[in-house]
């Protein structure tokens, strides 16, 4: 056997059914909040995600499943959806083709980390974005929409949190004042932020090792330096999603790990996940079309985490079995007219099963069990020459001949209520 790779995963039967309905529930909320699917491509130029997630961050830096094609072409397994939805709104000038520029995506990310529990090399996302659209408004309905999914989903110990990083004209007395106030005690700092504080100060509040903490909570706060415009567009997001009594914190370490971020960013957290207890973090990033060449157009959204979702979920989550029938024949002639009938009620619409291999009625009839079958067809012997089909209703028991003209609509019945 050659086993699959380290940090993938096959999403089984059983298992299926739970991302099926997480996918569902994702999507009708998404097309009522006004967004259209997306697809793009799983592989991407390198240089999209150099440019696009910066070239500071980990995922570019350790993590990209990058490599020269046959072609001699720099090409990338995309780490993240938003450059790939950004190059994509550029490439097809989707501001003139769509009446307002929402758009959504599901689909799988690669990152070479160490896997872990909710931590995946292959894991999927669902993505949303808006662009061109600045108002708090947007802002508090991105949100919205995140803090609806995690609802409509029941995930219990749910946490939102916001903060705002500012924009291009405050951010950098932010950082001067953190680079600042860190003073002699930057040293005392790992490594990791020692690099940050040279090419990224603010990812210092992404630091995990305690031996930091301390240091890093007396740092000051964003939200401090916001610019006047800055600060009254938080305040606005503010006051929408507490007229949506929508219930949130403000987490002065939520900088998120990406470069392009502006203004806005938020998470959704979930406490009885473990170590990897983000579902879902996004912001606003209003510099990044431009500099992936497109028009200067505001962008702002989130990608939610489909395998933490899934572990998330409420115990008993219930998943509705596919209502099926199943149809048992009974000698050589009975299994020429069953045959004829489960095409029928596949072509009328209905889910239909029958056991081509085991030919007794008692193996046929445990394997109806067995699916969990709603609706039995029995067709065969006496009844046969009488132009009818047994049918029982597997959930009461009852049982009996309908006319062969009717069993599609009687089976229909049955396994529709
Ligand atoms: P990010 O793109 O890093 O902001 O991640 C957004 C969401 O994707 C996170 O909140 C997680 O739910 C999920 N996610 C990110 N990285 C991984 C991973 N390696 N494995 C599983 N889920 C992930």
């Amino acid at each position: 056997m050659i086993p699959s790779l380290r940090g993938t995963h096959d999403i089984l039967p059983g298992e299926v059914e739970k991302w099926q309905h997480v996918e569902r529930v994702a999507r009708a909320l998404c097309e009522r909040y006004g967004y259209v699917e997306i697809r793009t491509p799983v592989i991407e130029r390198e240089e999209l995600f150099i440019k696009g997630t910066g070239d500071t961050t980990d995922i570019v830096n350790k993590e990209m499943y990058a490599f020269t094609d046959k072609g001699g072409d720099r090409i990338t397994l995309r780490p993240e959806a938003t450059p790939s939805m950004v190059r994509a709104f550029v490439e097809h000038s989707l501001e003139q083709s769509m009446a307002a520029a929402k758009i959504y995506a599901l689909g799988p990310m690669f990152r070479y980390e160490r896997p872990q529990k909710g931590r995946y090399r292959q894991f999927h996302q669902l993505d949303i974005e808006v662009f061109g659209m600045n108002d708090p408004a947007i802002d508090a309905e991105v949100i919205d929409l995140a803090w609806s999914l995690i609802l409509a989903l029941g995930i219990p110990q749910a946490e939102l949190v916001i903060n705002s990083v500012g924009c291009a004209e405050c951010r950098p007395r932010f950082q001067a004042a953190l680079l600042a106030a860190l003073g002699d005690d930057l040293p005392k700092l790992c490594q990791d932020c020692q690099r940050r504080a040279q090419t990224n100060p603010l990812r210092i509040y992404d630091c995990k090792v305690p031996a930091d903490q301390p240091i890093i909570d007396r740092l000051p706060h964003s939200v401090d330096y916001l610019c006047e415009p800055c600060a009254t567009h938080f305040a606005g997001v503010q006051t929408h999603l507490t007229a949506w009594e929508i219930p949130w914190r403000i987490s002065h370490r939520l900088v998120r790990g990406l470069d392009y971020y502006t203004r806005t960013t938020f998470e959704v957290l979930g406490h009885a996940l473990g170590a990897q207890n983000a579902m879902l973090g996004g912001g606003r990033y209003d510099g990044l079309v431009k500099q992936l060449g497109g028009p200067d157009r505001s962008g702002i959204g989130f990608a939610a985490g489909l395998e933490r979702l899934v572990i998330a979920l409420p115990e008993g989550t219930a998943i509705a079995a596919p209502s099926r029938a199943f149809v048992v024949a009974i000698g050589e002639d009975g299994r020429t007219e069953a045959l004829k009938l489960l095409r029928e009620l596949r072509t009328a619409g209905l889910a239909a099963q029958m056991e081509f291999e085991a030919r007794g009625v008692r193996a046929q009839m445990k394997r109806a069990d067995r699916l969990q079958a709603r609706a039995t067809l029995i067709v065969g012997g006496d009844e046969l020459a009488r132009g009818e089909v047994t049918v029982r209703d597997m959930r009461t028991g009852d049982q009996r001949g309908v006319p062969r003209a009717d069993v599609v609509s009687v089976t229909r019945a049955i396994i529709e209520t």
